[in-house]
């Protein structure tokens, strides 16, 4: 864990308030970022900025990043990638604060030896932005069910109703021995 990019040490940072430093990570993304509906790909290198604040209560942490979420357009099943710029803030405490509405979970903590974790602050700010149904483009016209050919492709008058109104009335005329299949 100490070793993992997002594990950061204080130890460079003058804890005077007011104090800051810069750090540069790159961190490769593992296959759990994102949801199943849309994730950064595994393996990508995110290059992280990352600005540490000494401040009365702890540390405060801001991180910018870029990403490229990528899914499947739920309409027409094609690629989707949306690149989103990422910045994110967040105080890292000393000591848990005092209060009774404090969730300990909801928390950030330095860590042992000064050491904190990133990862948090760096999932938090990408979950949000992955949509739960993504699209190609706002108007993407799908598939038709009758074929699973995309609209996009397919004529103006591309349709499954196979038999025409008139052919159905004559149908009806038939007698029940000869009834067309199927309808
Ligand atoms: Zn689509
Ligand atoms: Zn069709």
């Amino acid at each position: 864990m100490t070793d993992s990019a997002l594990s950061v040490s204080l130890l460079s940072l003058p804890r005077q308030i007011g104090s800051t430093v810069h750090c540069d990570r790159v961190w490769s993304v593992p296959d759990d970022l994102g949801t199943p509906s849309m994730a950064v790909p595994p393996g990508t290198e995110l290059e992280l900025s990352l600005d540490l604040t000494s401040v009365d209560s702890g540390v405060l942490v801001s991180l910018a990043t870029s990403v490229d979420l990528e899914g499947e357009c739920v309409r027409c099943l094609d690629p989707v990638r949306v690149h989103h710029e990422v910045s994110a803030r967040e105080l890292y405490f000393d000591a848990l604060p005092s209060g009774e509405d404090v969730w300990a979970d909801d928390v950030l903590l330095i860590g042992p030896h000064d050491v904190i974790d990133v990862e948090p602050l760096l999932r938090d700010s990408i979950v949000p932005l992955v949509e739960d149904r993504p699209l190609c483009r706002a108007d993407c016209r799908g598939l038709c069910p009758g074929c699973g050919v995309k609209r996009d492709e397919l004529p103006d008058d591309h349709c499954h109703e196979l038999i025409d109104p008139r052919l159905a009335a004559l149908a009806a005329l038939l007698p029940d021995d000869m009834q067309i299949e199927g309808e």
